[in-house]
């Protein structure tokens, strides 16, 4: 996985931005709205082909200054038959950064609205895919900042119309290849249609190769002729080995949810957001009472030296999450969070050597920036004893907050004070239920661990009120909140039941003073936080998925261990209608909101907001898989 490289874009002598690398224009010179409309949209028919229908899937090779997207937006926006969501998947090797998207942008005055909403959610340039919200969640945008190919393979969607819109293919022959054209073909179904600027034979000739149906349209402009392409057979959804087959989609939008935590909240959300009835069921007679009831959380990816899937998992819902947040709070929820940044100090000499390799990465300003001491402790606004990795749009969150904010919607009604002593039987039932995820005979195979952890307050003084950001070292620590600072978290193994205890703040209050003696000392009076029972995995990601079905799996996959082709196998078999989000551990508030997207888009039969890679090591039947491969 490599860190991106953002475009290089000059204004040719028209204004028409220009990329030196590959020869060529964004798009044309001439009128590259009236360009977009001839070759993509009336290319695939569009709007015609969204109307009556719940969802429809376009997806683009080439995002650029994503002036196809907009004009398909606003399409969308003034067609009273429109699809109920759109979503648009566009890949993009070398995104423009956002100052330069906005001054491109600005020559569309009728495209203002959308281009501003999109520039407000675009993300900082970080490889990866990135869901986006947009038009209340009647849109999703899911940017692939990565190579096309790349991409492709990591998939999940049957797309019904697609752009191609690399540079000439003369000069950008990796966004024409022939293996491109066959993924996209393994992402298309017997309705899927296709449209193209370029005419040139190579491109024809490898999307005969890959099974489209092609023909020649007249072009846009000076460009005599134009490619559309149908392809006559079902391609299938993507890249996903048989035991992670999706589950069928649920076409009863009713829905039960067992837990009223983040988890619980966030699929609530996903949900009701896409017209499903939700009953979300919590013993509790408030929500967040449990790993979600402290008075304040720290939101901030996590990085490793090297990238990897595990860093790719975190950042990618780190930043959905921050955007979610913004969202909801600029539709008027009250949030209590505050996007002050977070540091993370280099407080032992493995931290130091694994941030300097985050620099040698290179990975964009404002995603994360390496500081030494002096340059923290400004960012900080306290004296501080080491470097650290700054990220600026980290912060802090109360996540009760958040999960009321999530389940004020029509579509949920909540009922605490409930206990579900078993699955219910209803159509689809989500298990959110935190430290009881195992408790239930269906969701009993599941390797969890339990892990307490518990948070300490303390007074803020004129000292320690000067810390202006989330700051991490061995544990955490937030900046004050309704006047106290919140830090901790203690970390006991196989432990089920939380009680607070005087000893764990002694703890936090160590370990804290190890790092920032004068900041301790100064503090005024200590008191117990929150102590919870936070259920962890064997390999640190979450549950996320539907459960399977564990006597199948081990009937049909038995061979396995002998290596045997996977397209041998016959497809994953599920317990009906039942789903899970658990095993978040202490990283639930950055994590679930993504994972409750992902579990929303299985449901809902549509494009996945992850890579298909993320979709396995995330999915409850790993550990089941991983048992039967080493036999
Ligand atoms: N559709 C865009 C718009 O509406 O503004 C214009 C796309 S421009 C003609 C082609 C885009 O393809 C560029 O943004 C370029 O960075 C991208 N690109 C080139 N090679 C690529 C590759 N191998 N993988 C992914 N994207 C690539």
């Amino acid at each position: 996985m490599q860190e991106l490289v953002p475009a290089h874009i000059q204004l040719d002598a028209t204004g028409t931005p220009y990329a030196p690398a590959f020869a060529d224009c964004y798009f044309s010179r001439q009128d590259g709205l009236a360009e977009t409309r001839h070759v993509f949209l009336q290319g695939n028919h569009l709007p015609q082909r969204w109307q009556g229908r719940e969802q429809f899937v376009i997806a683009e090779t080439g995002f650029g200054a994503g002036l196809n997207f907009l004009a398909t937006w606003q399409a969308w926006q003034v067609d009273p038959q429109r699809c109920g969501r759109l979503h648009f998947i566009s890949i993009e090797k070398h995104p423009i950064t956002k100052n330069t998207l906005r001054e491109l942008l600005a020559a569309w005055p009728e495209l203002q609205t959308f281009a501003a909403e999109l520039l407000e959610n675009y993300p900082p340039l970080v490889t990866g895919f990135h869901r986006l919200r947009l038009a209340q969640g009647r849109i999703t945008l899911t940017l692939c900042f990565m190579d096309v190919q790349a991409a492709l393979a990591e998939l999940v969607a049957k797309v019904d119309a697609w752009f191609l819109d690399g540079f000439a293919p003369a000069r950008n022959p990796a966004m024409w290849a022939l293996p491109v054209m066959q993924a996209i073909a393994g992402l298309s179904h017997t309705q899927t249609t296709l449209a193209t600027f370029t005419a040139a034979s190579e491109v024809r000739r490898h999307l005969q190769a890959a099974g489209f149906r092609v023909e020649k349209h007249k072009g846009f402009g000076k460009k005599r002729e134009m490619l559309v392409a149908s392809l006559p057979a079902d391609g299938g959804v993507g890249r996903i080995p048989p035991w992670f087959a999706l589950p069928e989609p649920v076409g009863d939008r009713r829905a039960t949810i067992i837990g009223g935590g983040i988890a619980g909240c966030q699929i609530a959300n996903a949900l009701a957001q896409r017209g499903w009835q939700v009953t979300l069921l919590e013993r509790h007679a408030r929500l967040a009472m449990e790993a979600s009831g402290n008075r304040a959380g720290v939101l901030t990816p996590k990085l490793t030296a090297e990238p990897g899937w595990g860093e790719m998992f975190y950042r990618q819902a780190f930043l959905y999450v921050v955007r979610q947040i913004r969202q909801l709070v600029e539709d008027g929820h009250d949030i209590s969070w505050a996007q002050c940044g977070a540091l993370q100090l280099a407080h032992e000499p493995r931290e130091a050597a694994r941030q300097q390799a985050i620099r040698e990465r290179g990975l964009t300003e404002d995603f994360v920036r390496i500081l030494d001491a002096g340059e923290a402790a400004e960012v900080a606004g306290i004296p501080l004893p080491a470097g650290a990795s700054y990220f600026p749009q980290a912060g802090w969150l109360n996540p009760a907050s958040l999960c009321a904010a999530l389940v004020a919607h029509d579509n949920i009604e909540v009922r605490t004070l409930t206990e579900a002593q078993a699955v219910p039987a209803a159509t689809v039932t989500l298990l959110a239920n935190g430290r009881e995820a195992d408790r239930f005979g269906q969701s009993a195979f599941l390797p969890f661990m339990p892990v307490m952890g518990q948070t300490s307050l303390a007074q803020a003084s004129d000292v320690s009120a000067r810390l202006k950001i989330a700051l991490g070292h061995e544990g955490y620590l937030t900046p004050a909140v309704e006047g106290q600072h919140v830090f901790g978290a203690t970390f006991v193994r196989k432990v089920r039941d939380a009680v607070l205890d005087a000893g764990a703040d002694t703890f936090n209050y160590h370990q804290l003073a190890q790092h920032l003696p004068a900041f301790a000392a100064s503090l005024g009076r200590l008191e117990s936080g929150h102590a919870a029972i936070r259920m962890t995995t064997p390999d640190r990601y979450p549950v996320v998925g539907a459960l399977p079905d564990v006597a199948f799996f081990q009937t049909a996959y038995v061979d396995l261990r002998h290596g045997r082709l996977g397209q041998a196998f016959p497809a994953a078999q599920y317990q009906p209608g039942l789903f899970m989000l658990a095993g978040l551990g202490a990283r639930g508030l950055v994590t679930s909101g993504l994972c409750a997207e992902l579990l929303a888009a299985q449901l809902s039969g549509e494009p996945l907001p992850l890579q298909a890679s993320l979709y396995g090591n995330l999915h409850p039947a790993r550990f089941l898989v991983r048992q039967l491969k080493r036999g």
